[in-house]
């Protein structure tokens, strides 16, 4: 895993398509949620704009669950 697909306030995989080559073509979960921007403004200014959050950190748990079909839930 490299910077890229980590996530800058925990570490965790951010689970981002574009990181990973296999999976760039692919629309990432977070084209489909919306992120408060105070979430973006905590993070140091080095770390923004680097690298995806994770869905956690990001808080939008709720939005990709409220978005997937009801028979993934
Ligand atoms: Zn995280």
């Amino acid at each position: 895993m490299n910077d890229a697909q980590r996530c800058p306030a925990c570490g965790a995989s951010n689970r981002c398509s574009l990181a990973d080559p296999r999976t760039a073509a692919n629309a990432c979960w977070c084209f489909s949620v919306s992120i408060d921007a105070q979430v973006i403004e905590a993070l140091p200014a080095e770390q923004r704009n680097k690298a995806c959050l994770c869905p956690a950190c990001a808080k939008v748990l709720e939005q990709l669950e409220a978005a997937k079909p009801a028979s993934e839930r």
